[in-house]
Order: C-alpha cells, then structure tokens, then sequence
C-alpha cells in the first residue's frame, strides 16, 4: 500500500487496524443488507458500534463523546469506513459538518445538548444549504430568518439533502441580513425537522439515498438555534466544508471499487483499464493526506482540499466507468464480459460483490458534485494559484 509523505505513528496504525476488524468483520453483514436496501438503509448497527468505541468522532473533545485525538486519526477512520463501503453521508452530514460547526462556533449550552449525541450516532442531522436556485452560487439562497420576539421565524427551501426523514435537525443556512457583498448577511440554525410548518417531501435521482426536498414555512425558531455570530456564517461554512472535501471518502470509494473488481476475471483490455487506474490511486491518497496534513496543523487548506476533492471524486467516475463497461457479469445478463469467481463471498446466500458494484454506478456521479462541483473546487485551486502568482509578481 502507499505510504504518504509523512508516517502514522504505531498507535495511529493500532486504530486502522481496529476499526477495520469492526467493519470488516463485525459490521460487515449489517453493511451488506443496507446496501442492498433500496433506497439505502441507514446501517444502524455499523454506526452504533462505531459511537460506543467513540470513532465517529475522534477528534472531539472527550467531554462531547470524542476521544481527543487529532484530525488524523478522525481521516483515518474515514479512510476505513470507505474502504469497508460504510455508507457515509451520517457520518459527513451528523459530524463532519454540522458538528465540526457547532465545536467551532456552538454555545457551551450548544454543545453539551447536542455532541454527545450526534458521536454516539443517537442524534442525526442533515445539512440544509443548497436550494432549487442556489446550489453553487451559495450566496444566492433565498431561505431568510427574521426575528420575532426573541426568536426567529423561518421560511423557504432546501434541497439535495439526504436522510431528512431519519434525521432529527437540520443545519440550516439562511439570510438574516445584507451586506456588503451576497456572502454578508448569512447565519446558520439549528432547525427541527419534524415541526409544523416543516414539509419533508423526496426527490427520485441516481443516488442511491433518496434525495429530500424540504420546504420551511414560518417556522418559529428559539433564539438559541443561531449558531454562531449572526450573519457571519459564510467563514465558518467554508471552513467546515474542508474536511468533507479532503477526498478521504472519495479516495476510499475508489480504492475500493478498484479491489472488487479485480476480484472478478477481467478481458484484457479491462485489465490494461485497472492497471492505469491503479497507477492514480496514489497520487489520489497523497493529495488527499497533504489536505489533512495541513488541517492538522491549523493551516489553510482550503485550495489543496478543493485540489484533492476534485481529482478524487473524478477518479471515482473512472472507476465507475470501468465497471460499466464490464457491467453484464454484475447484471446479470447472458453475454458475461467478465466472471465471477468461483468462491464468491456470500451475505445471506448471495454474491456481496455484484450489489457493492452497482453502487459504484449510481454513487459516483453524485461524488464529483455533492460538497462543491468539479468546475468550483477548479474554480478554488485556480483563484489560489492566481494570487499565489500575484504575491510572487
Ligand atoms: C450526492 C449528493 C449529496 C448532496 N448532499 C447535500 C447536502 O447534504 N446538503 C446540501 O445542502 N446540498 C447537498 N448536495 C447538493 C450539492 O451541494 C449541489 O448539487 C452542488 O453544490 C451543485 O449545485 P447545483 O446542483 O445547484 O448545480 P449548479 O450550481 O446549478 O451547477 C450546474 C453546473 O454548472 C456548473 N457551474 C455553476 N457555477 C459555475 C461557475 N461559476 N463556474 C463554472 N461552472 C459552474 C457546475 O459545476 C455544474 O456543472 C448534494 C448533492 C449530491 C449530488
């Protein structure tokens, strides 16, 4: 395996190896009827286990569940819940944004109600940003919040979430005021989602968690669901969003897919395919590990997270491509381009590699748009190298 730049230390290796004997071993049956669920189940054993051994959330404080690590140790066990196809939009939407949000810029109140919970996988929140008008372009969203006695009253709508209905709150962006430019003015809330005046409704799509549509209409909010300074939320969105966007997840799918298709018999040209795209996977892993490295250090990242989202998530697209084109062994079909093994492994009486494959099929074009689209994290690493060029002028 490829080793990045810098060395996990013994005890950081210990982890990886302990949470890839829970979820490929313990959690593997509970992962594999998920998957096969359509649309996907939430695999609620997979993620208690993980809260019990405080690995949803590593680096978190101890007092809010975590076990005070660093952000290091939080990529690695990201990197093993991809590897084991741990489905992980719970993990990026309940810790890595929403709570990543409320440990950066929560009330202590904030914090003690809510952290505890969400690590331990009994708290599940959604991430309520874009909107039918506003998706890269942000700053554009029409959802507002005006106050009304010591609350505040919310309207309008969201959509692209997933997992609304399992979920208790949503992390919500909304415009409280103007500004100078369209990203003053925008504060985040904690909103309940099973309220009156909440409407949770799905979108069918190719992702293989249904999409929500959620609309707000007056909704009363207590003047403890502001997070953070009113009106200044873009910042803190952006931060937060560096991690979603350091690839590890995005890495891992392609890793992954990459390994179950080798397990097949492949015609040579799809050998030839694998062989290159195994050739990326390291340079994948090393953009995705110097973002982390760089968060870990309290740098900015977020030109070289934007970098490695993108070539992750597009080299999980290639990945995809190549299992589409091989795709009758895993369909089904009579003309068999590749084979199965013969000692297939097996979950309840069926192959577990043909439902994990056709995920790759639905899941990967969702990756290359879901946390920022190929074009914005461009758009990013190249405003970097702009200025960068410009000090240097
Ligand atoms: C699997 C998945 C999960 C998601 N989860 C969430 C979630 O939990 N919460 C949430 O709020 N949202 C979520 N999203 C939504 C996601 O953040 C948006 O889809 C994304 O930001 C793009 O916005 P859009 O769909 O409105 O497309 P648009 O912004 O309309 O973009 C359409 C196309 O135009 C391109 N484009 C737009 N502007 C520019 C520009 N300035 N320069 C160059 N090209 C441009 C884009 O790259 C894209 O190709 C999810 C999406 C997916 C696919």
């Amino acid at each position: 395996m490829f080793t990045p730049p810098f060395t996990f230390t013994p005890e950081q290796e210990r982890l990886r190896q302990d949470v890839r004997e829970l979820l490929r071993v313990q959690c593997r049956e509970d992962l594999v009827r998920a998957r096969r669920a359509r649309p996907w189940r939430h695999p609620d054993l997979t993620y208690r286990r993980l809260g019990e051994h405080g690995w949803l959330a590593p680096d978190w404080p101890t007092e809010y569940g975590g076990l005070g690590l660093s952000i290091v140790e939080s990529a690695i066990v990201a990197e093993e819940m991809a590897l084991a196809g741990v489905p992980d939009s719970a993990r990026v939407n309940t810790v890595d944004n929403a709570g990543s949000t409320l440990l950066v810029a929560g009330t202590d109140e904030q914090k003690a109600r809510f952290l505890p919970a969400m690590a331990a996988a009994e708290r599940l929140f959604v991430v309520l940003y874009s909107e039918p008008e506003a998706g890269s372009d942000l700053g554009g969203l029409a959802t507002h919040a005006e106050r009304e006695g010591d609350g505040w009253r919310l309207s309008g709508e969201k959509i692209w979430n997933v997992g609304a209905n399992k979920a208790e709150y949503g992390i919500c962006l909304a415009r409280t005021g103007e500004g100078k430019s369209k990203y003053a003015g925008l504060s985040l809330f904690l909103v309940p989602l099973h309220v009156d005046g909440v409407r949770i409704g799905e979108i069918p799509g190719f992702n293989p968690e249904a999409f929500d549509h959620i609309v707000f209409d007056d909704v009363r909010l207590p003047a403890d669901a502001l997070v953070g300074a009113e009106g200044e939320a873009w910042q803190l969105v952006n931060e937060v969003l560096a991690v979603e966007r350091t690839g590890v997840y995005f890495y891992g799918h392609a890793q992954r897919w990459l390994d179950l298709l080798t397990r097949f018999e492949l015609p040579a040209r799809a050998v030839s395919d694998v062989r290159g795209l195994q050739a990326d996977l390291p340079a994948a892993r090393l953009l995705t590990w110097h973002a982390v490295e760089l968060l870990s250090r309290g740098e900015d990242a977020a030109a070289a997270a934007a970098g490695a989202k993108w070539w992750t998530s597009e080299l999980t697209s290639r990945v995809a491509a190549l299992v589409w084109s091989v795709r009758e062994a895993f369909t089904g079909r009579e003309q068999v381009v590749a084979r199965r093994p013969a000692a297939a492994d097996r979950v309840d009486g069926l192959p577990t590699d043909d439902v994990e494959l056709t995920t790759a099929l639905s899941e990967a074009p969702g990756l290359t748009v879901a946390g920022g689209t190929s074009e914005m994290m461009l758009a990013t690493v190249s405003a970097a190298l702009f200025d960068e060029a410009l000090e240097v002028a």
